[in-house]
């Protein structure tokens, strides 16, 4: 039985784990959150989430009437 490790060892090994894969991932530029995301932008070294670079999408209609 001296073998099987416990839960809690476990669980902390797992969350150590997490802690520093979730240090490598870059922080948004607009709103400072880790960007946790299958993906995000890379603009000139400057990193933006998903939520926040949708903020910057434009219509292109928009533009064209009037
Ligand atoms: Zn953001």
């Amino acid at each position: 039985m001296d073998n099987i490790p416990d839960y809690t060892e476990l669980h902390a090994m797992h969350e150590a784990r997490q802690e520093r894969m979730l240090r490598r991932v870059p922080k948004c530029d607009i709103c400072g959150e880790r960007i946790l995301g299958d993906f995000f932008f890379n603009i000139n070294n400057v990193y933006y989430c998903e939520d926040c670079i949708n903020d910057y999408k434009v219509d292109t209609e928009d533009y064209m009437e009037g």
